[in-house]
């Protein structure tokens, strides 16, 4: 199977000024369709040409399970932002308020998780298979599908994600990252854990 580069969800000035037109040129265009050329090429003539994408991150290593896990990633990550201003679901408030103690608390403790990340990364929002929310923070191309773990939400802390419009300020781009958190998605992906 041939995987494809996602279309955004919004077009490419959608997310002036917190995230620039450049920057998706590259990050979209440039970095997420080079993983998934990558992908279709290593998969080829493998195992791993019948599987989801899913599926291959879960049994490969090494360079597949890089490029695989990538293009999963950043599906996430740009489905997760949008330009318009949008709310979690009663639901989902009301469990994060129940386990970090306000919306604002969850903010602090998540950016505070993607500032501190050293390296390259992700940082996640996901459901522990108890039911719990857990912020999680994973290097390189690592997600929450490696485990038992369901996610919600991510943020990219590579800094190919914001070295075009921040520079080495990855605090200011997390603070403007979060004004761009598409919640529709974010407590969609909650109500079907
Ligand atoms: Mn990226």
């Amino acid at each position: 199977m041939k995987h494809q580069l996602m279309e955004l969800p919004f077009n490419l000035q959608a997310l002036e000024p917190y995230i620039s037109k450049e920057t998706l040129q590259y990050h979209h265009g440039k970095h997420h369709a080079t993983y998934v050329n990558n992908l279709n090429n290593l998969i080829e003539n493998t195992k791993y040409e019948a599987m989801s994408l899913e599926e291959i991150i879960k049994t490969s290593k090494g360079g597949i399970f890089n490029n695989a896990a990538q293009v999963y990633n950043h599906n996430v990550y740009f489905q997760g932002m949008c330009s318009k201003n949008t709310e979690p679901s009663e639901e989902l408030r009301k469990k994060i308020e129940e386990e970090f103690g306000s919306m604002d608390a969850f903010k602090q403790a998540f950016l505070n998780a993607a500032v501190t990340l050293f390296g390259s990364g992700w940082v996640w929002l996901s459901v522990t298979p108890l039911g719990s929310l857990i912020i999680e923070q994973m290097s390189n191309a690592n997600n929450p599908l490696l485990g038992k773990n369901t996610p919600l939400m991510t943020c990219d802390v590579w800094e190919h994600a914001y070295y075009i419009g921040y520079r080495n300020a990855r605090a200011t781009y997390l603070e403007n990252w979060w004004e761009l958190i598409n919640w529709n998605f974010v407590s969609a992906n909650y109500k079907n854990v």
